[in-house]
């Protein structure tokens, strides 16, 4: 996908003077940090489903192939073994037992065919298990060194970002993605390495981001006020919280992230592009 293709219309927005703009403008003229989710904010919320996971089902075969001999690779296919022998133990319907170890060739064939089952079914079951992760972060990284993935981004995020850090403000991102997931979708971006944008980076580690306190912490770390941060997102639950923790917050409205209702809409300011969100006075002459 090109990153023209990532824009709905590829064009500025016109801004209208509305009472939500004039909010807007005024809450980035006021704070000293932008905090940024990801899906849904800054990158398409199909990403995931659309490319990350369906790149693992195609290239498992080739990547198993290509790295078997790899001791991180052998390690991540005996954390897979021993999830099907625990699976098959307690009788989870479905479950591939994967066989053990083994030097032989044909035997390593059929290893191969059994990881394969295993991954695309706990895939199929959308199972949050360490031992999927730890492969698929693995392929990932894989695919964006290589140059078969590429981290998208909205084509109105990039200029506007580096025009807050012109005007001093830092920028961090919060994100359910793991930091590692972070750095690879921003350090291979279809805009190249873009790293350089952030001041730092959180993930659940911090706490659930549908937690009031994992805001107050990010502030603390920040050593900032609750108030100095903007924090932008696509969905009410991770509003709230950071409302309730004392930052301002912006919805920001892309293709195919879920709708707000009128009372969300009405409650919390909005955006559609961050072309909004420009720093200076120029815009608006
Ligand atoms: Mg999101």
């Amino acid at each position: 996908m090109s990153a023209q293709d990532l824009s709905p219309a590829a064009k500025k927005t016109k801004l209208d003077g509305s009472a939500n703009e004039e909010k807007l403008k005024k809450m980035i003229e006021k704070v000293k940090v932008v905090l940024l989710d990801i899906e849904g904010t800054i990158t398409p919320i199909t990403f995931v489903h659309d490319i990350l996971f369906p790149y693992i089902r195609k290239h498992l075969s080739d990547y198993l192939d290509k790295h078997w001999k790899e001791a991180e690779c052998q390690q991540d296919v005996e954390a897979l073994r021993q999830l099907a022998a625990e699976d098959t133990k307690a009788g989870t319907p479905g479950a591939i037992t994967i066989p053990a170890a083994s030097d032989d060739s044909k035997e390593r064939k059929n290893i191969i065919q059994a990881v394969i089952e295993s991954v695309n079914w706990l895939m199929d079951a959308d199972r949050k298990v360490t031992a999927l992760k730890q492969l698929q972060g693995h392929m990932w990284k894989d695919g964006y060194v290589e140059g078969a993935l590429m981290g998208q981004v909205y084509e109105d995020v990039v200029p506007i970002l580096e025009q807050w850090k012109r005007a001093r403000k830092d920028i961090y991102i919060y994100s359910s993605g793991s930091v590692g997931a972070q750095k690879l979708l921003f350090g291979y971006s279809t805009y190249g390495d873009l790293l350089y944008l952030f001041s730092g980076h959180f993930d659940t580690k911090i706490g659930m981001k549908v937690e009031a306190d994992s805001y107050h912490k990010i502030a603390e770390e920040i050593k900032c006020q609750p108030e100095d941060i903007l924090f932008l997102t696509d969905v009410v639950r991770e509003a709230k919280p950071a409302e309730e923790a004392g930052l301002n917050v912006a919805l920001v409205i892309r293709p195919g992230n879920a709708p707000l209702t009128d009372e969300d809409k009405q409650h919390y300011s909005t955006l559609t592009s961050f072309d909004v969100l420009q720093p200076d006075n120029e815009f608006m002459r």
